[in-house]
Order: C-alpha cells, then structure tokens, then sequence
C-alpha cells in the first residue's frame, strides 16, 4: 500500500499520497559547480523533482553550499562511509541526506548524523543495497535474498526509531529486477514510511529503461513508491529524468506534457512514419500541455483507436488527413502533414483547446477517409484484429464494450491496479 507517513525534501513531499516524485542524480563530479548545476539545470528542464548530488570528498560538501543555494530543485548529499561527510553535507544546506546505515560505520555514527538532522529538520534517505548488506544477513541473503533485504531495511528502520528519528524514507535497491519487485511488496506491508524505488545499475537507455519500467511499473500499479529514480549507463541524467516521466505517466499517475500514441506500422504503410514519428515527438517536447496525440501509419482503418486523441494524423501516399477528438480537420499533402497538424496545434491550444472547423474542409477529409476505408473493408488489419479478438472475448464473458448498452458496469477502483491513485495523484 502507499505509505502513510509524509516527509518533506525541501518544497516536495514524499509519501502520504503525494503525487509520485520525479528525482535523479548528477553525473558530475559535485566539486565542479559549474558543470553540476548545468546539469541540475537540463534535469530541472525535463522535469526533475529532486537531484541527488554524491559526495565523496571534502571538496564536494563544500560545492554543495553553492549548488543547494543556486539549484532550482532541493539537493539530496548521497553519501557513503564517512559520516562526517553528511554531518558537513547537512551544514552545507543540504535538502536531505541519503545514508546506508550498514556502511557507515556503526549505530554511533548513524546516531550523530540523526541528532544533526533532527536538530536542521533535515530528512533522509536510509537505503538498502543488494550488494551491501550487513554481515549477519549474508548466509540469509544466500538461500532468501528478498527476505535478506527485507530484514536489513526494517533493522534499519528500527534503529532510527531508536534514536528517536522518524523524518526518513526507506529504498531497497537491487539489480534484479523479481528481487526488488518482491523485496519492495514486502517492505511496504511492513513499514508505513514512504519508499524510495530504483532499479541499482540498471543498465544502457535501452535495456534499463524497460527493466525500470517493468520493475518500478510493477510496483507503481500496485501502490507502492513514493519517489522513482531511473539508474541509466549515461552521462546525460536528464534521460533517467524523461523515462521516469514516461513511467508515471503511462500508469496515469501523473501528468507532465504530451502524450503520443502511434500504431505500429505494417504493410500497409505508405509513408516513411519512423521518420514522421520521430519529428513529432521531439516537436511535441517543447509543450507541456498533457494533448494526446495520434499517429496512424494508414487511413484503412479511418481514425479508429486514435478518436479518443486530442490530435492525430493519417497519412497515405501522397496525402493525409489531420483529425481532432475523432472528426477530420483536413486533408493535406502528405510533406505538409507534420507542419500542418503543428499549425491545428498551436492554433487549438491558443484558443483554450477548442478545435476551429472548417465544416466543408472537414467534410472533404472525412469523405477521403471513407473512401479508403471502403476500398480496404475486407482487409484483416491489426485493429480490425484486434477489435474482433476484444468483441468474441465480450460476447464470452457475456460483458458490454466500453461506452456500449445503457448501463455498463463501474470500474471497481478496489481491484483497479491503481486504485486510489490514479486520479488523486497528479
Ligand atoms: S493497418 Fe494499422 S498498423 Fe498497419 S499501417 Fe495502418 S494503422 Fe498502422
């Protein structure tokens, strides 16, 4: 379940049904202002939440006074080994502190950097690796590692509250991706303090944004997470900050710009739509209006699927057609698809979203549309495939098609993967 307890990381909460926050780390090396606080800033620009900076050395607690001070987003001081290193951290300004209590060097020093927190009301993060575990869990570690990072987590826990310190969130991170799905289930049936998700070293852009999406999307669905790092093999941090993003946004537990939707592509396909597709996309980046938009690679299928889009096109050989909340705007020439759907765009957003129609063009785009959905009625597309797979499971299981019959029946928000989140949390 989602945790209870909230915690504050600068001006963003963490936990106790805040909307999940978006955080990443730097890349640089901190002691070098310059280059961080440049990188802080693309983060920022792609919607970064919170950085974490690390600090290794001396020099980088002191760089953090200036990047706490200059910084658009609240620091977190990722430290490791020298306790003195947070104590100087939390004097630098620093938002929060993450600390792995097992590798600190004792519960005195954990002790020393929670009275110091607790005195600067500063939080933490007390987090679990799957390659550093305490001693007297290894042999457990060998035969039940998801237990092994479970007890280790809540020892932790237990040892903050000891110390009278309640002002933390909890991570458990593992490079395997069932290990920390499970580990994270556990720990959130057994501690309320918000959860801390990431994938450890999770591997390239390609490889670790679906091993993220499939590990941190597992968890996100069921409720638990209150905060998501994307760990990529890449020195551009502001990727892990966009995958994040598609991540929540995907589950609709967030909202944060466009959202583009493209069919697949098959035989069909009579324009060159990867190129076309791309282009979109990366025009799309500089909205943040949450539009939907639609891009279908064909017209036999007429808008189908993609009516629901807020925007979306249909491209042919030599034309398309540019559509709005399922009715045709326009035909154009296919060269001027990608130009012209950018003009419906600006042109909507300008005037609060409304769609202005010209009722002839629009007209002449549906009858083009039709055309091509007649002279192509026989072909099994993939839509039509799926469309006739969904209608024989309705009429199996004896149920009515969404928005079919007087009175279909409610979504049960209990049994919902997102349940109790998907519209709280945005
Ligand atoms: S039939 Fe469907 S998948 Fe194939 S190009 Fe047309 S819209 Fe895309």
């Amino acid at each position: 379940m989602a945790s209870k307890r909230q915690i504050w990381v600068g001006s963003v909460p963490i936990g106790g049904g805040a909307p999940v926050a978006v955080q990443s780390m730097t890349k640089t090396e901190t002691a070098n202002v310059q280059a961080t606080l440049e990188q802080i800033g693309r983060m920022h620009e792609a919607g970064v939440e919170i950085v974490r900076c690390a600090v290794p050395r001396d020099e980088d607690a002191t760089a953090l006074k200036t990047i706490v001070e200059q910084s658009p987003v609240p620091i977190i001081a990722d430290i490791h080994f020298n306790h003195t290193l947070a104590l100087k951290a939390i004097d630098a300004g620093a938002h929060a502190i993450r600390l792995n209590p097992g590798n600190i060097g004792g519960a005195e020093k954990v002790a020393e950097v929670a009275e110091k927190a607790t005195k600067h009301k500063v939080p933490m993060r007390i987090g679990v690796n799957s390659g550093s575990l305490p001693k007297h869990l290894r042999e457990l570690e060998k035969k039940n590692p998801v237990e092994a990072l479970v007890t280790a987590a809540v020892e932790f826990v237990e040892l903050m509250e000891r110390l009278h310190y309640e002002d933390f969130k909890v991570s458990i991170k593992s490079t395997n991706v069932p290990n920390t799905i499970a580990s994270n289930r556990l720990l959130a049936e057994k501690i309320d303090y918000p959860i801390h998700l990431g994938i450890t070293e999770a591997g390239t852009k390609w490889s670790g944004s679906l091993k993220s999406a499939v590990g941190l999307g597992t968890l996100l669905a069921d409720g638990v997470g209150d905060t998501i790092r994307i760990s990529l093999s890449t020195f551009h941090a502001e990727e892990e900050v966009k995958v994040a993003w598609e991540i929540l946004k995907a589950l609709q537990l967030r909202e944060k710009g466009p959202v583009l939707i493209a069919c697949p592509t098959c035989g069909r396909l009579q324009f060159d739509m990867d190129a076309t597709v791309q282009e979109i996309e990366r025009r799309l980046e500089a909205y943040d209006e949450p539009i939907e938009v639609a891009v279908l690679g064909c017209a036999v299928n007429g808008i189908g699927e993609a009516s629901n889009a807020d925007f979306g096109i249909t491209g042919a050989k030599n034309e398309g057609l540019i559509f709005a909340h399922g009715k045709a705007i326009r035909k154009v020439p296919q060269k001027e698809l990608v130009d012209q759907l950018f003009v419906e765009i600006d042109k909507s957003l300008a005037r609060d979203g409304q769609v202005e129609i010209d009722e002839t063009q629009s007209a002449e785009g549906a009858a083009w549309l039709a055309k091509i959905e007649e002279e192509n009625a026989g072909d099994l597309t993939p839509e039509k495939l799926a469309a006739l797979e969904a209608q024989k499971a309705r009429e199996a299981d004896d149920i009515t098609a969404p928005g079919e019959g007087s009175d279909p029946a409610p979504i049960d928000e209990s049994v919902s993967p997102v349940a109790g989140r998907r519209f709280a949390r945005n």
